[in-house]
């Protein structure tokens, strides 16, 4: 039996995907062999890829003049990445500054790893509360090479509602766990990328997209593979890419078209977060950790105040079916993930049942 998997990641995948995966793992397009199988400069694979990106271009609305780049590493390598190719400079040369909002342990790991390479200022921090809102965002100084945020904060469930305004200078943004959950003005950013494994595919890809005049400017020292042109040259086949993940992804892009799009996947996730923060405001026994505007609509923390009772709840959820509903390790308490391929009716399964353990509790 399939059970309600909460996980932030790595995430449930749509039924139908992994069923199509299934019944294409041994002989894929009439090929005789498995996507894992396949060269990655074979006829075969070409399809693969390029099917993958031309519908992540569909779907998210991704102009021309930006490139789509499949790489590894995991987000984590992007909170190098990004300073190294937008703002690294010669060994002699002046350091180059950017801005960067901290919103959460994303946003600080990518701060830990960029100032390695450029003075990055932190400009604004909801640090003083745990991180539980998004502060107001400065604008950027004329000189900064990129502006820094991370839009949707997986661990602490917070969301930014509206985009800082950063005119010329180039705003990059993680996001690995809201990607695909909304319609997003591309032409807005100068670099995306995300992680696959929350709501794109499995662990292993990463997805960056970034327009063209930012490819090309990583100091001669640049590891290699940590180049955005190295990718950008060679149609991200400069070595082997992760091609399995590649082909995932695209069956999630299809089921995401056949859903009827972003607008429709929107519509659903709203549906899904009103339905499980209307119940924790009411609630009397559990509490939302994170107040409006800034709610995700992708990872829903809550907590009952007391850590035996939050255990005590998570062990029983997962007896009924619920899992992964533990916080992250860093925070504690509960956190509900309900990425794209998490149904409606999941939620509301959910909600009944923690219903149910509060009344239960309330009564005892
Ligand atoms: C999960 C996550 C990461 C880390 O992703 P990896 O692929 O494990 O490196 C980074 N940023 C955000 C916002 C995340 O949710």
């Amino acid at each position: 039996m399939r059970v309600y998997n909460f996980s932030s990641g790595p995430s449930v995948l749509p039924l139908p995907v992994l069923e199509r995966a299934a019944s294409e793992m041994c002989d894929a397009n009439g090929t005789g062999q498995s996507v894992m199988e396949m060269s990655h400069r074979s006829k075969d694979f070409k399809p693969v890829i390029e099917k993958a990106e031309a519908l992540l271009r569909r779907i998210m609305g991704i102009p021309s003049h930006y490139k789509v780049l499949f790489l590894q590493g995991g987000a984590s390598t992007q909170f190098a990445m990004v300073p190294l190719n937008l703002a690294g400079v010669e060994p002699g040369e002046k350091r180059k500054s950017a801005s960067l909002v901290e919103t959460g342990i994303w946003a600080k790991k990518a701060l830990d790893e960029a100032v390695k390479y450029v003075d990055v200022a932190v400009r604004a921090s909801s640090k003083d509360a745990a991180y539980n809102y998004i502060p107001a965002a400065p604008a950027p100084r004329a000189d900064d090479a990129y502006y820094y945020i991370c839009l949707n904060n997986t661990i602490v469930g917070t969301q930014w509602d509206a985009l800082p305004k950063t005119g010329a200078v180039p705003l990059v943004a993680d996001i690995s766990s809201c990607i695909l959950s909304a319609p997003l003005d591309v032409s807005a950013f100068g670099v995306l990328f995300a992680g696959a494994q929350k709501n794109l595919g499995p662990a292993g890809l990463t997805v960056v997209i970034i327009r063209d005049d930012l490819i090309g400017h990583a100091p001669s020292w640049t590891p290699v593979m940590l180049r955005y042109d190295t990718h950008a040259n060679e149609g991200s086949l400069y070595n082997t890419p992760p091609c399995y993940p590649i082909y995932i992804m695209g069956l999630v892009l299809e089921w995401i078209e056949s859903e009827g799009g972003l607008p429709v996947i929107e519509r659903r996730n709203r549906e899904k977060a009103a339905l499980l923060y209307d119940y924790l405001d009411a609630s009397t026994l559990f509490r939302p950790v994170v107040k409006p505007p800034y709610r995700s609509i992708m990872n829903v923390p809550f907590v009952t105040g007391d850590d035996l009772l939050d255990k005590e709840f998570l062990a029983a959820a997962a007896n009924a079916g619920f899992v992964n509903l533990a916080g992250h390790r860093l925070v504690g308490g509960i956190r509900a993930s309900i990425y794209n391929a998490m149904p409606v009716e999941g939620v509301a399964k959910l909600v009944a049942f923690m219903k149910d353990f509060e009344a239960r509790h309330v009564s005892r």
